[in-house]
């Protein structure tokens, strides 16, 4: 039931600890006031280490390390000492020249290491302690670029802060990449256990939703008798690390991760009704419990009834009841049973979808295979790693019929952001470069920075040059209400602007973004043929469902694009196909499920206004 096709690789620990490494790093030194270009290259590193596959130590042995583009000869010592001691003397060093209590400060949210550094530096604060009794006795006073809006949001970033560190880890719910990449591994693992038939992810996580509580395992077995078996093989499986609670349908374990996992072991036969009443959600099985009602049925984890003979039938807890049910084998039988069509668990959530069902209403949800092509990536000429021909024959691998290449706009120095003059220079390169390939075509875009007030980074006679223009808010993401939507609004009323790219900037359990008026923007992207994204990229996925799904019925073109920085983060489309099916999203209102030509004149009809 899971989609095959995603093949986006988890990092190893290793990968991630020296992708860590190298992050802190570079915001060690940003904090320090370094350089802006060694932080640059830093936060490089760090990235092609997190999005690669290869084995550093297998690579460091075979002396190869020095292969690898854009880690320089620096950056290789730092990791073959890692790789060797665990350790950094760079880091160690940097680290030294810093107070320790600065550190946590990076973590609260409104304070970057450039307002860090000059409390630092300017008012002698060391930890959060001092932070807060500076605000308190007003001793921020005066500090440049500190004014008083800047300070209540520093107030309300340590509150948050202190409120999230007082509640631990488990009040945190995981992000969605981090938990289908272990659930996957996990189902893996179970389904390979002896005696199991078959096993699905059940729960939140079959839904897509964009954060998860725990994993939920429904398994199949011939013989339950087998089951306590089969459990005591579960509780031994690599990466349980602690057993919560096991019996012989039910076991919970704490996994490496940090999650929760249930695993449940049903009989073959009861299948499809387990998997259907533990994926949820508990609205969507409120809703078709109704219905069978209506038509004189019960159903619940084991199957679908007739009523009459369900209440006069023998029941024992933990076990299928005795007698014949209508169906029960699977989720197919089950919906149609019920005179429904097959409902995606994207979308069983209680909004609907079970009268579209009734009525044969139910969208045609868009599928990876749908996609023609990316409407926002990045190369090496902004911030990403690779170059215009690397990323279009990425593209051109998956199939896509065209590709924009929207690289960062000048404002926007801490990702090399293009000038007018280099801007010009790329969209002459790419379209030379396109003209040169052979079954996909390249669009010079651009994304261009939203500045605080609305205005773009670059004026209309520049933009008029591009193909295509994605406009992104990047900074002053803690405006007010009114303040953030005028922002949005002044740059959709732009001819120039065909998509805005994540349009909030929020960060799934990092930042709230900016607090739309949601109603407004939406109106004005449908009245004046602008695109808004659902930006697959992890933790942005920005637009969520909800506001996709507003968006959508308003009759607004939705793109789909994964703002690659790199060959391998093209892979992250099946995240962002995941918010569209959960917002009933067709094909027809994605804009890169269209032609090219359609794509073009999309643009071209808002020129034309
Ligand atoms: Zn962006
Ligand atoms: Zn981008």
């Amino acid at each position: 039931m899971l989609p095959a096709d995603r093949a986006y690789n988890p990092p190893m620990s290793l990968n991630e600890d020296l992708s860590t490494l190298f992050n802190d790093l570079a915001a060690l030194m940003e904090l320090r006031g370094e350089n802006v270009f060694k932080v640059i290259a830093f936060q490089k590193v760090s990235r092609i280490i997190r999005e690669s596959n290869i084995d550093f130590k297998k690579c460091m042995e075979e002396g190869k390390l020095c292969d690898i583009e854009g880690i320089g000869k620096g950056s290789q010592q730092i990791i073959e000492e890692f790789i060797e001691t665990g350790k950094s003397t760079v880091f160690d060093e940097i680290a030294a020249a810093v107070p320790k209590g600065l550190v946590p400060l990076m973590h609260i949210e409104g304070l970057g290491p450039k307002t860090i550094n000059l409390l630092w530096k300017e008012r002698n604060i060391t930890s959060l302690e001092e932070l807060e009794k500076a605000i308190s006795s007003g001793a921020l006073e005066g500090l440049k670029g500190v004014g008083p809006k800047k300070i209540e949001t520093i107030r309300a970033g340590i509150e948050a802060y202190k409120a999230k560190a007082a509640a631990g880890p488990v009040a945190r719910r995981t992000g969605i990449l981090e938990a289908l990449t272990a659930g996957e591994e996990m189902v893996e693992r179970v389904r390979a256990i002896k005696g199991i038939v078959k096993a699905e992810i059940a729960g939140s996580l079959r839904r897509r939703r964009e954060t998860i509580a725990d994993i939920d395992i429904v398994g199949a077995v011939k013989d339950m008798d087998a089951a306590a078996k089969i459990m005591a093989e579960f509780v031994k499986l690599a990466g349980v690390v602690q057993v919560i609670v096991t019996g012989a349908s039910k076991s919970s374990v704490k996994i490496a991760n940090g999650m929760q996992l249930d695993l449940r072991l049903v009989p073959e036969e009861n299948f499809g009704a387990a998997l259907l009443y533990f994926t949820g959600s508990k609205e969507h099985n409120v809703k078709i419990r109704g219905l069978a009602q209506k038509k004189k049925m019960t159903l619940n984890e084991w199957g679908l009834y007739k009523l009459d003979e369900y209440e006069k039938a023998k029941k024992e807890t933990a076990k299928p009841p005795e007698l014949k049910p209508v169906a029960c084998r699977s989720e197919e039988e089950i919906y149609k049973k019920l005179g429904l069509e097959f409902i995606a668990p994207e979308i069983r959530e209680g909004r609907g979808e079970v009268d579209a069902a009734a009525s044969g209403k139910l969208p045609v949800l868009i599928v990876r295979k749908d996609i023609r092509g990316d409407l926002h990536a990045h190369t090496n000429e902004s911030d990403g790693t690779a170059t215009i021909e690397e990323m279009a024959a990425a593209a051109k691998r998956l199939g896509y019929e065209y590709l924009a290449v929207t690289d960062h706009s000048k404002a926007l120095a801490m990702t090399n952001g293009l000038s007018v003059e280099r801007l010009l220079k790329h969209i002459e390169n790419i379209h030379r470069i396109s003209g040169k390939l052979k079954g996909i075509t390249l669009l010079a875009g651009s994304e261009v920075d939203i500045m605080a007030d609305g205005h773009l980074d670059y004026e209309d006679d520049v933009l008029k040059e591009l193909d295509i223009v994605v406009a992104s808010p990047h900074v002053s993401l803690k405006q007010d209400s009114q303040k953030a939507t005028d922002r949005l609004l002044r740059a959709i009323d732009n001819k120039y602007v065909n998509i805005i790219g994540h349009p909030t900037g929020r960060l799934i359990n990092r930042r709230e973004g900016l607090p739309l008026e949601m109603d407004k923007v939406i109106d004005r992207a449908a009245t004046s043929g602008t695109c808004l994204e659902i930006n697959a990229s992890y933790p942005r996925l920005d637009l969520d469902d909800i506001n996709a799904r507003h968006a959508c019925e308003a009759g607004v073109m939705i793109s789909i694009d994964t703002d690659a920085h790199s060959t391998g983060e093209f892979d992250l489309i099946p995240y962002g196909i995941d918010v569209a099916r959960r917002a009933g999203l067709e094909a027809k209102s994605v804009l890169n499920a269209q032609p090219l030509a359609t794509v073009r004149k999309f643009v071209k009809s808002k020129r034309d206004r």
